[in-house]
């Protein structure tokens, strides 16, 4: 097995498999190859390139992409990417039936400065993926393009521009104030590589639990309820597959008020319709080693349920996502809340450590004075568990206190028109 720095493109396949590519890494059947794809160019003269593993197995099967560090400071889930990919190429890959994708740091400009952001426009890049009902009129910036240009690599469809993606069926769009960019801003990229499924490594807040979102299936001009819900099926059986506790996501109106379609894993599965989920493997800032090994053991898994592995392939030392991560503290289903918020500023005292549980009622936090008397009670208004305590002691009216993880009764397929 070949690990190749760059492998030159048009090379004799001896195998029966089919060739992997996307930028410079380039795998035959049963190799593993190591490059760059790149997504721009910079002001200095260099190009903005993603660095890409992908480990292609002997056997044809499903593509699994696996991304990190679209936020520059989450180290852990580039970690979980950089080392599942080294992992399954290192000790099964003889067994891989499929192709396996890594591009552990998906923000290079947010790696450089250590920050969740990018210095481009000081923005989140993890909203600025492709979304066919945006309406913007204003050209899309750097951002927007190099989102756009690793979105058409993982879904293998072009997109025209930061508002729509060629190739759909548009008819039914009222596109008369639309400005037709020719050539599209991102074009289809690789071969061999479309994504079959993605999980997006992500940390959380200071202290956070990990956990596993799992987002909701919206439907409506361009999706059936029916399909709706076979993808949303098929997302539950990858996330459960991945064993961490499992989290859904905002319900859909705060979904999309967040740009959380426009997330890497939103995109990937509510815009092209392949499934995808985000990983929250605990706090950012510092690697967790011991929540690395718990996501490279997920990955495996994900790939097992995929059959790009049979079960028995999986690395012994890997083991299950259970042998390194307790159960979810609570059994009903839950929701991401962030909330809830507090009446009073001032100094904030927490009553509820990640992980513990809370019912509805429960006094979660105190807000205090600076001389330390009770200013006011910040109260849980459904049952749950706490991911994680808001960062800070200083609290404004208005603020909230923590990320919840709250009891869910929403649907998981939920109608696009009335929530946009
Ligand atoms: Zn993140």
């Amino acid at each position: 097995m070949d690990d190749h720095e760059e492998t030159g493109s048009g090379e004799r396949d001896d195998e029966a498999g089919t060739r992997a590519a996307l930028g410079t890494a380039s795998a035959a059947p049963g190799e593993v190859a190591r490059g760059w794809f790149e997504v721009a160019e910079l002001p200095t003269g260099a190009a903005e390139r993603l660095p890409v593993v992908v480990a292609n197995g002997p056997e044809d099967g499903p593509v699994l992409w696996l991304t990190g560090g679209v936020h520059g400071d989450e180290a852990t889930g580039v970690a979980a990417v950089q080392d599942a990919i080294s992992t399954i190429a290192r000790d099964a890959l003889a067994a891989l039936s499929g192709t396996i994708v890594a591009v552990p740091v998906v923000s290079p400009a947010g790696l450089r400065r250590n920050a969740r952001h990018t210095y481009y426009a000081d923005e989140d890049p993890n909203r600025h993926f492709p979304d066919a009902d945006a309406e913007s009129a204003r050209p899309p910036k750097l951002q927007e393009r190099i989102d756009a240009r690793l979105y058409a690599a993982i879904t293998g469809g072009a997109v025209e521009d930061a508002t729509g993606v060629a190739g759909r069926d548009d008819a039914d769009r009222d596109d008369a104030d639309r400005e037709p960019v020719d050539p599209p801003i991102a074009e289809s990229a690789g071969t061999g590589v479309v994504a079959d499924a993605l999980i997006d490594c992500h940390t959380a807040g200071v202290g956070s639990e990990p956990f596993a979102i799992r987002d909701r299936v919206l439907y409506g001009e361009r999706r059936s309820e029916d399909d709706a819900v076979a993808l949303s099926d098929e997302i539950g059986r990858l996330v459960d597959a991945f064993g961490f506790p499992t989290v859904r996501e905002y319900p859909a109106s705060e979904y999309v008020d967040e740009r959380l379609h426009r997330s890497t894993a939103g995109a990937v599965l509510n815009e092209a319709g392949i499934p995808a989920f985000t990983a929250e493997l605990g706090a950012h800032s510092v690697v967790d080693d011991g929540l690395v090994e718990a996501g490279v053991a997920g990955i495996s898994a994900v790939a097992a349920e995929l059959g790009l592995l049979a079960a028995g392939e999986v690395p012994e030392d890997v083991g299950r996502p259970a042998d390194h991560l307790g159960p979810a503290p609570v059994e009903f289903p839950v929701r991401r809340f962030r909330g809830p918020t507090t009446d009073d500023s001032g100094i904030l005292r927490h009553r509820v450590a990640a992980g513990e549980t809370f019912a509805e009622g429960d006094i979660l936090a105190d807000v205090v004075s600076a001389t330390g008397e009770e200013r006011g009670t910040v109260r849980a208004d459904r049952d749950g568990y706490a991911l994680g305590r808001t960062e800070g002691l200083a609290v404004y009216e208005g603020d909230p206190i923590g990320s919840l993880a709250v009891r869910d009764d929403g649907d998981l397929v939920v109608p696009r028109e009335d929530d946009a």
